[in-house]
C-alpha cells in the first residue's frame, strides 16, 4: 500500500481523507503538478515548483508551503514508496470552507488542501510507444481561456482522450480558429524540412516544463526552432510530429486524423530530442 501526503501528514493511502466541502471536489478550484521520477530522482523539479507558484498566484491562492518543503515532501514520498521510475502527483486546492459558496473563502480561516502521491511506472523512459509513435485525432478546443494555469479542470481533456480511444488512436490535438493549440495533456510540435515548429506561449496553452527544456536543448544542438501557430492541415503535411510532457518526455506522432506523416515511423528529430532530453535531464535530476 502506498504512503501519501495530506495536509502535513504521511498516511497509508486508505486512511488519507479530504472533506466533501473541499473546493477542489466541488468546483475544480485547484491546481496540480506532475513531476517524473527516473532512477529515484526528480526530473525538472525546479520548473514544476516555479510553475506551481505561478498557477497559485494567478488564482489568488496562498502557497501551501515553501519550495524547500515541497522538495522534501517529494523526496520523502519517493523514498517511502521506493519509487525508481514513476511520478509524483501534487494537488493544491482552495481548501474546505465547510459549506458550498461561489465566493472564495478567507484564506486565514480556510487553509488550502495539499495532497501528494506517487505512481510507480517501471521502465517509464523506455516506453514501447516511443519506438512506434502515437496516432492522434483533432478535436475542437472548447476549454476555458486560462490554459496557462495548470488547474484540475480536466474533464474535457479526459473526454478528448476517450474520443481518441474510440477512434482507435492514442490522443487528441485540440484546434482553435483553425490552429493547433496543444494535445490533451502535452504540447504539440511539427517538423518540416528539419525545422521544429510549435505554438508560441500565451494563455492559450500550458507552458510546458518539458517544452521549455526541449526547445533549449534543440537550440543548443543547432536545430532550428520556430515558435508560431500552425494549422492541422500544415501538420498533416509535416515530415514529423511529436508531443512533450513531464510523463511522456518526447513522444513521436506518426498519424493525424488518419493521415500518415512521412514514412509512418517516428523519424529522426523526435527520437533524437527524446534522447537528448532524457540524457540532459537525468544529469540534472535531484
Ligand atoms: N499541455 C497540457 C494541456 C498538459 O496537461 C500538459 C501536461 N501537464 C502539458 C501541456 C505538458 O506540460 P509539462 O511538460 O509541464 O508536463
Amino acid at each position: 500500500m502506498r504512503t501519501v501526503y495530506v495536509n502535513g501528514e504521511y498516511l497509508p493511502e486508505n486512511e488519507a481523507k479530504v472533506s466533501i466541502f473541499d473546493r477542489g471536489f466541488l468546483m475544480a478550484d485547484g491546481v496540480y503538478e506532475v513531476t517524473s521520477v527516473l532512477g529515484g530522482k526528480l526530473i525538472d523539479f525546479d520548473g514544476h515548483a516555479v510553475r506551481l507558484e505561478r498557477s497559485l498566484k494567478e488564482l489568488d491562492m496562498a502557497p501551501a508551503c515553501t519550495k524547500e518543503e515541497l522538495l522534501a515532501i517529494h523526496r520523502e514520498l519517493v523514498a517511502k514508496n521506493e519509487i525508481t521510475d514513476g511520478l509524483v502527483y501534487l494537488q493544491i486546492t482552495r481548501g474546505a470552507p465547510g459549506d458550498r459558496d461561489f465566493a472564495f473563502p478567507d484564506p486565514d480561516t480556510t487553509p488550502s488542501t495539499i495532497v501528494l502521491f506517487t505512481q510507480s511506472k517501471p521502465g517509464l523512459a523506455n516506453s514501447p510507444a516511443a519506438k512506434v509513435g502515437m496516432k492522434v485525432i483533432s478535436i475542437p478546443d472548447i476549454r476555458w481561456h486560462r490554459r496557462d494555469i495548470k488547474t484540475v479542470q480536466l474533464l474535457y481533456p479526459s473526454m478528448g482522450k476517450m474520443m481518441a480511444k474510440k477512434a482507435g488512436c492514442d490522443d487528441a490535438w485540440m484546434i482553435e480558429d483553425g490552429f493547433v493549440t496543444e494535445g490533451t495533456s502535452n504540447n504539440a510540435y511539427i517538423v518540416k524540412n528539419g525545422k521544429i515548429i510549435t505554438r508560441e506561449l500565451s494563455n492559450d496553452i500550458l507552458h510546458g516544463i518539458t517544452r521549455a527544456a526541449v526547445l533549449r536543448f534543440a537550440k543548443e544542438a543547432q536545430m532550428e526552432v520556430e515558435e508560431r501557430n500552425f494549422t492541422i492541415e500544415e501538420a498533416k503535411e509535416a515530415d514529423e510530429a511529436f508531443v512533450t510532457s513531464a510523463s511522456s518526455f518526447v513522444m513521436p506522432v506518426v498519424e493525424i486524423d488518419g493521415v500518415t506523416l512521412g514514412d509512418g515511423t517516428p523519424g529522426s528529430v523526435a527520437p533524437r530530442l527524446r534522447e537528448i532530453y532524457l540524457e540532459e535531464s537525468l544529469k540534472k535530476a535531484i
